[in-house]
């Protein structure tokens, strides 16, 4: 990811707050955040103070249970009440294959449908070739997975990805391999194409069609957790899965996923019938560095998801202007701090699936454009299937100064 041929090297020395430095000493305002992590900024403070406390005098892996495994457990479950009960891992990936490991050890099935576009990490349950090419996708809307990369265990695995963002394809889908299908996983939010919201309703439809079928919902919530309310997308849509993958935000920085589930569920873990390990799992740091986000998140409340919308609506709106007032196609998509700007091939109305975005959008204009934006000290990622992050270090000011920048990149035409 960080040494694609149409990046321009970047090797990273510090962060802090909303910037990176280079090693030559070059600083960047940083709309990347470490791929989403950083919600409150490089090396927030309260963060820091209490991995630094926790390490200097508890230790950071201690190899048994500790209560700051169970406080974290408890306060993830106040903002999520269906993880009822909670396991630890120290990464994403680690988190959606354990999830779907349960998903069919809960329902006795192997099948699992996930959607075009969508990543939910590398593991051999899941990944898919996720940015297929158009014409490998199926007409019907719904297939076998296609191998996301060689080596895979099971070629096509039990895996039927469907067109993201319409129900009927999912229905059509169940209605083939509903009897197998353990669950349905999916990113709420789809944020691994851009950002691609649910359509009104979708999200309901989608639980409906897969308990209609016997099948679980997974929500893989390792983006949208923490960042778009305190209780991620299932609550700013209040439609609640069965399983829930949190990770990114809840880490501030350090590596943690989470999984959870009503106890009837995660109970198959704790009689140990499903197996879940992980030697660093509820790693002591890692703990101390979420109970300081979940603090901040508690003690913040909804004023914390107001200032980060608030910014990332200056942004996506301030972009898409300055990008209007060049004649520069687009689409600007936004959920709380999270923005894509999708350059297009001619203007293009909303983009709901990753098909559409990847038919409308210009990836060479992008990269072009990226270019301009880094030579002016504003990174965020060339790939535009990669969306731009924003944190509480981000300042209406700052932002203000990233858009002179891009309205100066307009006028030198990076287009061409
Ligand atoms: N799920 C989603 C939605 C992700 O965006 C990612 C990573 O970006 C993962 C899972 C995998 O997480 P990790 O890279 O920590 O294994």
């Amino acid at each position: 990811m960080r040494v694609l041929p149409y990046h321009i090297p970047l090797v990273a020395d510090y962060g802090d707050g909303p910037y990176v430095w280079d090693v030559e000493g070059r600083q960047y305002i940083d709309l990347n955040m470490a791929y989403g992590p950083l919600i409150f900024g490089h090396r927030a403070e309260k963060i820091i103070d209490a991995v630094s406390y926790q390490i200097g005098k508890f230790g950071s892996q201690l190899g048994f249970p500790t209560e700051i495994s169970v406080r974290v457990a408890e306060k993830l479950k106040q903002l999520f009440p269906g993880m009822e009960l909670v396991r630890f891992s120290s990464t994403g990936t680690e988190a959606c294959a354990s999830a779907t490991r349960l998903a069919r050890a809960f329902t006795g099935r192997n099948k699992l449908i996930a959607f075009e576009g969508q990543y939910h990490g590398w593991s051999d349950a899941v990944f898919h070739r996720y940015h297929a090419d158009l014409d490998d996708l199926p007409e019907s809307g719904y297939g076998s997975a296609l191998p996301g990369t060689l080596g895979m265990n099971g070629n096509p695995h039990n895996l039927i990805v469907v067109e993201w963002n319409n129900a009927e394809r999912l229905a059509a889908a169940l209605a083939e391999h509903g009897p197998e299908v353990a669950a349905v996983i999916m990113e709420p939010i789809a944020g691994n194409s851009g950002l691609i919201p649910p359509e009104p309703g979708y999200l309901a439809q989608a639980r409906d069609l897969a308990h209609q079928h016997g099948g679980l919902l997974i929500f893989d919530e390792v983006i949208s957790g923490l960042r778009v309310a305190a209780g991620g997308a299932q609550q700013l849509y209040g439609v609640r899965p069965d399983i829930t993958i949190v990770s990114k935000a809840l880490g501030g920085g350090f590596p943690v996923a989470a999984f959870g589930a009503r106890a009837e569920i995660m109970n198959l873990i704790a009689s140990r019938q499903v197996f879940h390990g992980g030697v660093y799992s509820g790693n002591a740091a890692v703990m101390a560095a979420s109970e300081a986000v979940l603090d901040e998140i508690i003690s913040q409340g909804d004023v914390l998801y107001e200032q980060l919308n608030g910014l990332g609506e200056m942004l996506a709106v301030g972009m898409g202007d300055v990008l209007s007032r060049h004649g520069i196609a687009h689409v600007v998509h936004q959920v709380g701090p999270i923005v894509s700007v999708f350059l297009t091939h001619e203007p293009a109305g909303r983009l709901t699936n990753y098909r559409a975005v990847r038919r409308a959008c210009d990836f060479e204009g992008f990269i072009r454009f990226q270019h301009a934006m880094q030579n002016r000290g504003v990174y965020f990622h060339p790939n535009q299937f990669e969306s731009m992050f924003l944190s509480t270090a981000h300042t209406e000011e700052l932002l203000g100064i990233v858009l002179d920048r891009v309205e100066d990149a307009c006028q030198c035409g990076w287009q061409s």
